[in-house]
């Protein structure tokens, strides 16, 4: 049993700590006690309050900047959490990384961390904490939302379960929900568009292969959605995964997106508001990408009006026993249920449920270690069992072939 200390009051953190605390209010589970700490101190409060009416468990809550390590140490010695959840921005990671070293306190997080200053998504800047991890005797597990995360843990599961080697690996994440505003993103804005004007990558045969932001794609008949245009993009998971599965041949990662958002994303692009370099405006520099996600609804506002679901899986060819076969394993999520149960919206439900799966297994032991971890280095079995357990259930079925080029 363990108090945990969540950073960050979005849509992301409501769930995972909504979820947290069902299993406080169920006596099962490794937690015994929450504490939310975010930059604004309303918004961790109003989670504290949804939280208590919807379980009847009270946590309590605190003010902190994230990036003031020294503050951050200060709450955390004075806390003494076993795990401390980083579920604000993935500019916050290293310096709640720096925190839990200096208190010897166990990390976790759900989007590897990237400068401000430059859209470079890579894990090496956390990969680099590795010694100091396993010199203090802590543990740091990285990535555990849906994608990455939950996408790592069907890839393991199915390398276990069903393949004696995965040649080629598609990860296909399709929000079919639709949230009836003109523009919007499903997390974080600033964050998304960031990693959506990125230029696509994949892994194949040994190397990165580039190419201009969101010109490949094709067309894919998600269960529950229908068919949709889904597009090539970077993703960090496609960096773990090669590193940890160096067998797979091929890494791609697909996401889909309507014509709406595509031109509407073009437009700003364009006019140059997605710019994340300083302009002066009225004789001060701001960011026109942080000025626009100021002007955007804010994701954990889309719940109430989001209809739909999510589909998000991993295609998988390989070999076992000698006979080629493609798996696909996927989840398939209702914004409307997400919303009836924790008050947010099914791209915050999908992260933070893996959020809560991974703070169990580190702080219950069954996942366990010193130094600094990817989802693909642990057991899947209990993970995916969890996932059964807490909202996210997924099915396995045959396919017959990868898909195409
Ligand atoms: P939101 O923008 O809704 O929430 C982020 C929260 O972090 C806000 O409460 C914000 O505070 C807080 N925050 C920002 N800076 C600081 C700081 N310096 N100190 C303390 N708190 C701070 O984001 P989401 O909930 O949508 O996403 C949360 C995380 O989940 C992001 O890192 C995102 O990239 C990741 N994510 C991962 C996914 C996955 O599948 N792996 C999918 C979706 C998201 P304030 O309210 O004051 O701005």
């Amino acid at each position: 049993m363990g108090k945990i200390l969540v950073i960050g009051a979005g849509g992301v953190s409501s769930v995972a700590v909504h979820k947290m605390a069902q299993l406080i209010a169920a006596g099962s589970g490794p937690f015994s006690e929450i504490i939310l700490a975010s930059r604004t101190l309303s918004k961790c409060d109003a989670i504290a309050e949804s939280v208590r009416q919807r379980t009847g468990v009270a946590i309590s809550t605190a003010q902190i900047d994230a990036d003031d390590v020294p503050a951050l140490t200060a709450l955390i010695e004075r806390e003494k959490p076993v795990l401390v959840v980083n579920l604000a921005l993935p500019y916050q990671d290293l310096p709640i990384m720096d925190a839990c070293l200096a208190t010897g306190t166990d990390y976790l997080d759900t989007a590897n961390y990237e400068p401000r200053d430059e859209a470079k998504f890579e894990y090496k800047w956390q990969w680099d904490y590795q010694d100091r991890f396993k010199d203090a005797g802590i543990m740091a597990l990285l990535g555990s939302g849906f994608d990455p995360g939950v996408t790592s843990v069907f890839t393991c599961w199915l390398k276990k379960h069903h393949f004696d080697r995965i040649d080629t690996l598609d990860i296909l994440d399709c929000n079919g929900g639709d949230h009836g505003q003109h523009f919007a993103t499903n997390f974080n804005p600033e964050i998304n568009i960031r990693e959506v004007t990125a230029n696509s990558r994949h892994w194949e045969n040994g190397e990165w292969v580039e190419g201009p932001p969101l010109t490949h794609k094709q067309t894919f008949d998600f269960e529950a959605v229908g068919p949709k245009n889904m597009y090539q993009m970077y993703h960090e998971e496609i960096e773990s995964l090669k590193t940890h599965l160096p067998e797979i041949q091929r890494i791609r990662f697909w996401m889909t997106f309507g014509d709406a958002y595509l031109t509407h994303l073009e437009v700003l692009q364009n006019v140059g508001m997605t710019r994340i370099d300083p302009v002066m405006y009225e004789g001060r520099e701001i960011i026109p990408l942080q000025f626009l996600k100021a002007v955007l609804p804010e994701p954990a506002s889309l719940g109430e009006t989001t209809k739909g679901n999510t589909n998000i899986g991993v295609i998988a060819t390989g070999v076992k026993d000698g006979v080629q076969k493609t798996l696909y394993v996927k989840n398939i999520c209702s914004h409307e249920a997400a919303f009836e149960e924790t008050g947010n919206q099914g791209v915050s439900y999908t992260t933070g449920v893996p959020a809560m799966i991974g703070a169990a297994m580190m702080v219950s032991g069954e996942w366990r270690g010193q130094g600094v971890f990817n989802m693909e280095e642990f057991d899947p079995d209990p993970f995916m069992a969890m996932l059964n357990e807490h909202g996210l259930p997924w099915t396995l079925e045959e396919l017959e072939g990868p898909l195409p080029f």
